[in-house]
């Protein structure tokens, strides 16, 4: 993949549309908008425009903008607004190949935007993450991760680590004095700030990395104790989008509910029964692999029947390392109240589907079991796992390093091992697999 060539492809999502969008991008495209569209454009105005194919006939009619370098995304960039129908796009953009251009990789235009620093790696992370986000307070945090806020953080914490580095590298060069040198300048307090900070941080990003992932549920349950009811009373009262998990495919044994912002996945254990059809068997099998992801399993049982010996039978499968939380429905039909009774795990939530109260006690209960903290959602980081690990190195060597004040060449090892860690997070420390990696799950066209 070079930056030298031209890039092309329909950015719009497939489908039917009022407008769609055609995105060409490459280092010099001013032959190419005369080819295409009969006469030069101005820079950034928008310019109602017949695009034509090759015998000057018109393909569709629409706007183009052109964006030529420095003030754009990445290299030229030209954008045609045209009518949002598949054939018109696709007319479109063969005659965007014609004229030169190749097709454009999943994610390639923001790789190009990253590889010319217009934008970071957590930033050009944080658009995939937009674009995916199933809940509002998910699209929010993305937003403020795309507007630099995380990468900000990440820097201050290089910036206070750099510090650090100079005057123990400084030290290094006047072995007769170092450690004095290293006390005189309060190594120790300026080494205990930074492991503060980074603790607020991967704090911060820990809540965020649920806001992202959310939990994984696994719902188990004999017909009729009210999984449904339960499912859809969880997912009626907030504005829930159902998705799926990004990267995964939606199928019939997940669904998505979100609550407070978090979106819960729950995997439904219903299917879990001896079959001797291939296809089902291989469904058996994903709801098991699934399983093994969850975070959580959700036993609900009808309160005027009591657990069934079917659902011990399901929980004595599930890995007994799994927490679990027993939901007793139905208690409209008896005489008790809602109650959340912690226990040896997640404890007893009793509650009613039907009538809906006890619900808020399932909810509570379940962000708990997640590890949420509560609270606004501002300041949070939707981070990826990769940058939880890297905060987590960053933090284990930063401890180490505060083993080693004593003798100087192992501690500032330590220290450049966190700034390491570190510049993974916004990309001034990557390998090209990760690049590869990350921008591969990006859709077509951004
Ligand atoms: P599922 O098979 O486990 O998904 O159960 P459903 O949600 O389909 O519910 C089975 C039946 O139980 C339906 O008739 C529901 O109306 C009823 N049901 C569910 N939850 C409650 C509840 O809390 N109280 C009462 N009285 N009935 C409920």
């Amino acid at each position: 993949m070079t930056e030298s060539d031209i890039i092309a492809a329909i950015a719009t999502a497939p489908g039917r549309g009022g407008i769609g969008v055609v995105r060409v991008s490459g280092p010099r495209l001013d032959a190419f908008v005369t080819a295409l569209i009969g006469k030069p454009l101005s820079p950034r105005r928008a310019t109602l425009t017949a695009f034509n194919d090759a015998r000057r006939s018109a393909i569709d009619e629409g706007i183009a903008l052109y964006f030529p370098a420095p003030h754009s995304y990445t290299g030229d960039v030209l954008e045609l607004h045209g009518h949002g129908g598949p054939m018109v796009l696709q007319l479109l953009l063969k005659r965007c190949l014609e004229l030169g251009a190749r097709l454009a990789q999943p994610g390639e235009f923001t790789r190009r935007a990253y590889l010319n620093d217009k934008i970071d790696l957590t930033q050009a992370e944080s658009i995939a993450d937009l674009i995916d986000a199933a809940t509002a307070e998910a699209a929010r945090s993305a937003l403020r991760s795309l507007q630099g806020a995380f990468s900000r953080r990440i820097e201050e914490l290089l910036d206070a680590l750099v510090e650090l580095r100079m005057l123990v590298e400084a030290a290094l060069d006047f072995p007769d004095e170092d450690v004095e040198l290293i006390k005189q300048s309060d190594g120790a307090g300026r080494l205990a700030a930074l492991q503060d900070r980074l603790q607020e941080v991967l704090s911060a990003s820990q809540q965020g990395s649920l806001l992202r992932e959310g939990m994984r549920v696994v719902l188990a349950g004999q017909p009729n104790v009210g999984k449904s009811s339960l499912l859809n009373r969880l997912a009626g009262e907030e504005l829930a989008i159902v998705t799926d998990i990004p990267g995964t495919t939606r199928d019939a044994i997940r669904q998505s509910v979100s609550i407070e912002g978090i979106p819960v996945h729950v995997i439904d254990t219903a299917g879990l029964r001896p079959s001797s059809d291939p296809v089902e068997q291989l469904g058996i099998a994903r709801t098991w692999e699934a399983i093994g992801q969850a975070d959580l399993v959700l036993l609900l049982v009808d309160a005027t029947h009591g657990e069934a010996a079917a659902d011990r039978e399901i929980m004595g499968k599930l890995p007994a390392a799994l927490p679990r939380l027993k939901v007793m429905n139905k208690i409209d039909l008896l005489p008790r109240p809602p109650a959340f009774e912690r226990g040896r795990d997640a404890g007893t939530v009793w509650l009613s589907a039907k009538t809906g109260d006890g619900v808020d006690l399932l909810r509570r209960a379940l962000l708990e079991a997640a590890g949420w903290l509560g609270g606004s959602t501002e300041g949070l980081f939707m981070a990826r796992e990769r940058h939880l690990q890297a905060l987590q190195l960053g933090r284990t060597h930063l401890e180490l390093a505060t083993h080693q004040v004593a003798n100087l060449e192992l501690f500032a090892e330590e220290l450049r091992l966190v700034q390491q860690a570190l510049g993974t997070i916004t990309g001034q420390f990557t390998s090209d697999d990760l690049l590869g990696e990350i921008f591969s799950r990006f859709c077509v066209g951004k």
